[in-house]
């Protein structure tokens, strides 16, 4: 007897399963995953895994962020129903529908027009209108929309991203990878209030580098 092909309810339950005995409890933020169909963000040679816990490739050498890594960073950037987010990587979009669940706004810069657009068009297909989308360099923030409540930046930065950290309100957070190698730490910064930072490391990541301006290919 043949078994029956998992359902995508079943591999859904078994993936936030997984995400909560990895540490990641935080009701809203397991809600705001189970409710982001992961597969319409990865692309069709890689829809099969997309209940996998892990990073699958995505258009211009880039990459869709592991569910775990989407949920601790999420989880740690403590978010408000109200917040105003800025998120720097846009990539397949899937890290901004999730983030779109939980606040108010969210605003997202990409440097390559081609996942921007198709990220834009993901957006509209689930009519996702609280995401606001900018072809850009994410490292130099998104200064007339400033300042935010929470950041998150899903590239690595190869140092503290003061920029960023400017846009940023006084009792704000911001989430990012930070270091130049393959594997970074991943820390929180959380705003003191009066123009300081508690700073707290996560764990180790690994994403693709921030880099520098806009892209002049696709
Ligand atoms: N958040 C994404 C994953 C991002 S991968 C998701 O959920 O799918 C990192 C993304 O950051 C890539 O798409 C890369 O092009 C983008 N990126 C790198 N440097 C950047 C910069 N300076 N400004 C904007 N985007 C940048």
């Amino acid at each position: 007897m043949s078994e029956e092909p998992d359902t995508p309810q079943t591999r859904m339950a078994r993936l936030i399963l997984a995400l909560r005995s990895q540490g990641v409890t935080d009701p809203r933020v397991l809600d705001a995953i189970e409710k982001t169909p992961r597969e319409l963000f990865t692309p069709d040679l890689f829809k099969e895994r997309a209940f996998e816990d892990s990073a699958l490739p995505i258009a211009c050498g880039q990459t869709i962020s592991q569910p775990f890594i989407v949920g601790l960073m999420t989880q740690a950037l403590t978010i408000e129903p109200r917040a105003r987010v800025l998120e720097i990587g846009t990539g397949s979009g899937y890290q901004a529908a999730v983030l779109s669940k939980m606040a108010r706004l969210v605003y997202t810069v990409e440097r390559y027009r081609t996942l921007m657009q198709e990220a834009e068009s993901r957006f509209k297909a689930l009519g996702l209108t609280n995401i606001i989308t900018k072809f850009g360099d994410g490292g130099e923030g998104w200064a007339e929309q400033a300042p935010f409540d929470r950041i998150m930046v899903t590239a690595a930065a190869p140092e503290e991203p003061k920029k960023l950290l400017a846009q940023l309100k006084p009792n704000g957070v911001l989430v990012a990878p930070i270091g130049k190698g393959p594997v970074q730490s991943l820390r929180r910064y959380a705003g003191d209030g009066q123009g300081g930072f508690k700073v707290e490391l996560l764990g180790d990541v690994r994403f693709v580098p921030l880099l520098d301006g806009v892209a002049r290919e696709l």
